[in-house]
């Protein structure tokens, strides 16, 4: 077994003193007209955008009871305010989750309770204008969505949840932003979000399987769209090539390959990362979702395990059954889509893998989803 040296504890962390609107310059460049519309929005601010998203914020908080609780339940105790890692790097108060999420709720005040409507200065509400969608655009996208300050508050308020929600109206009046929305139309046509089409994609697994045999003697398969494996791997495109994560896919071939399961990649479901949950799109989630279900019933696969990625098993886990469920068509022992982590956990346990943890003894390792939580 390795030795390791457990970090002492320090004492806690030092909260930064706050600098006002350090980071209200700092948004992500905006969808073009084509990104916009290819998934469904409009392609520029709409007229009368102020009303539109006005509406769309009351359709949302409708159809979501845990949104209006979260809108209604804030308490300011501040329990949050020092969990976002977006406020200790930068200062900025309004990177706070707490004044994040104000910069909703002082709209949903103003339009959607009484006092909000009569009194609104009373109680913090604001008009939806111009500088309110400024720094909707701003601090909104400078959340990561990863949930952890929802660990720490007694309510639960979950701030991702509200980040979804802002994203979507922004979206849905025309002002969306190209990184998600670029990708996640290429997600849609072509498979994955890197735009990698099946002939590249093949042409790199085969590159890997060429590496993985130089390194070990050893012949690994990465299987694509292989009709009839038992298992439907579907991964984060950043694994066919970007390092450290192409080391995560090398990882899992060699998994599959030591404990002797049969299993493929599909070309149509090339992508776990579902970046319609970062822009809070349940009808663009749904048709990434349906992807993984397609292609599992092309491939009459048993099985479906998902690679590493915080957001990718959020939506697997959370949402999947609902997006593209039932997957009653699954090996009734595995009827829902299973982490890696959690296949590789129940291999080890039945002794079908062997390891070598000297090899390992360079490394000091930690466990843990910095993405979500
Ligand atoms: S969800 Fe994460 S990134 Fe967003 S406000 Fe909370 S801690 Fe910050
Ligand atoms: S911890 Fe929860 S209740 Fe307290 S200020 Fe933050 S969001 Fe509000």
């Amino acid at each position: 077994m390795a030795e390791f040296e457990t970090p002492a504890l320090r004492p806690y962390p030092e909260i930064p003193p706050i600098e006002i609107g350090v980071m209200a310059h700092s948004k992500p460049f905006y969808a073009k007209e084509d990104h916009q519309q290819k998934i469904g929005f409009p392609g520029e601010l709409i007229d009368n955008w102020q009303q539109a998203a006005v509406d769309k914020m009351g359709e949302l908080v409708d159809n979501s009871r845990a949104l209006r609780v979260f809108l209604d339940s804030c308490v300011k105790c501040g329990a949050c305010t020092d969990k976002c890692h977006y406020y200790i790097g930068t200062s900025d108060p309004k990177n706070m989750p707490v004044a994040r999420q104000d910069l909703f709720r002082s709209v949903y005040r103003r339009y959607y309770t009484l006092a909000g409507k009569y009194f609104p200065s009373l109680v913090g509400a604001r008009d939806m204008d111009q500088s309110v969608l400024d720094e909707w655009y701003s601090y909104f996208h400078q959340c990561s969505q990863c949930r952890r300050c929802s660990v720490y508050c007694p309510y639960g308020i979950d701030t991702a949840e509200i980040s979804m929600a802002a994203r979507e109206i922004m979206d849905s009046i025309g002002v969306g932003q190209k990184y998600c929305n670029e990708i996640i139309g290429k997600a849609q046509t072509i498979g994955n979000n890197l735009g990698l089409p099946e002939p590249a994609l093949a042409d790199t697994l085969e590159g890997l399987e060429e590496d993985i045999e130089d390194e070990t003697g050893v012949t690994v398969r990465m299987p694509l769209d292989e009709k009839g494996a038992d298992i439907l791997l579907v991964t984060p495109s950043a694994d066919f090539f970007a390092e450290p994560h192409v080391d995560g896919l090398i990882g899992y071939a060699k998994v599959f390959h030591q404990a002797g399961l049969s299993w493929t990649l599909s070309s149509h479901a090339s992508e776990a990362a579902n970046f319609g949950m970062f822009i809070g799109s349940y009808d663009n989630m749904q048709k990434l979702a349906l992807r993984v279900r397609e292609a599992a019933l092309e491939l009459g696969v048993k099985r479906i395990v998902f690679g590493e990625c915080g957001h990718a098993w959020r939506v697997a886990y959370n949402f999947l059954n609902t997006l593209a469920g039932p997957f009653d068509f699954l090996d009734p022992n595995y009827p829902l889509p299973q982490h890696v982590c959690e296949v590789t956990y129940d291999l080890i346990q039945r002794n079908a893998l062997r390891l070598d943890p000297s090899a390992n003894d360079d490394m000091v390792l930690t466990f843990h989803d910095s993405c979500n939580v």
